[in-house]
């Protein structure tokens, strides 16, 4: 599990981000913050929030956390394309009048 890396050296201890984080992922241990990445589900309200820009959440991680909530698998499978195809193929109900020509009415 990934959380937000935090620059001890540039934690002052102030708790902000304790107060923030939606799932108390962060504490602090005598004056630094640190964090529990297990809780943390990567929302981005410490690294908002830290005056001191101590803490940094990784986009990137923020996306595979994102991809796998989704659960998305990209193209539709084989048989549903191949589906799909058929369907185009199908004369529908607009397909009658064409066949039968022109359907023009005189003296309108
Ligand atoms: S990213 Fe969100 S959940 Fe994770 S430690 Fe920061 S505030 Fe808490
Ligand atoms: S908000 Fe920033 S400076 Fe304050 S405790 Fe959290 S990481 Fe440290």
């Amino acid at each position: 599990m990934e959380g937000p890396a935090i620059n001890i050296a540039w934690c002052k201890g102030c708790g902000i981000c304790v107060a923030f984080c939606p799932r108390k992922a962060l504490r602090l241990v005598g004056e630094k913050c640190t964090v529990d990445a297990g809780l943390c589900v990567l929302c981005g309200l410490c690294e908002l929030y830290c005056p001191d820009l101590a803490i940094t959440v990784d986009p990137e991680a923020v996306k595979r956390r994102k991809s796998e909530k989704s659960g998305k698998t990209g193209s539709p499978g084989k048989s549903e394309q191949s589906g799909r195809a058929e369907a185009s193929g199908r004369i529908g109900p607009s397909g009658k009048a064409a066949r039968s020509g022109k359907e023009t009415r005189h003296g309108l």
